[in-house]
């Protein structure tokens, strides 16, 4: 089944990033999928066949600002 994802989408992926952050906002879609890490603010570009080898679980939506 493919993963389903959008915009502003936040994720937790398996492996931490470099800074030591787990968790990734969507911010691109496509062929290539664009996460900028929360923790440090890096922009990277997976293939969403890499991305859902690495996606450990998406999480709750950010509450929307009032
Ligand atoms: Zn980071």
């Amino acid at each position: 089944m493919p993963l389903e994802l959008a915009l502003n989408d936040r994720v937790r992926l398996r492996k931490p990033h470099a800074c030591g952050g787990y968790e990734w906002t969507v911010v691109r879609l496509g062929a290539d999928i664009g996460l900028k890490c929360d923790t440090c603010g890096r922009y990277v570009l997976l293939s969403r066949r890499d991305l859902e080898k690495r996606l450990k679980a998406k999480l709750p939506p950010a509450p929307a600002s009032p």
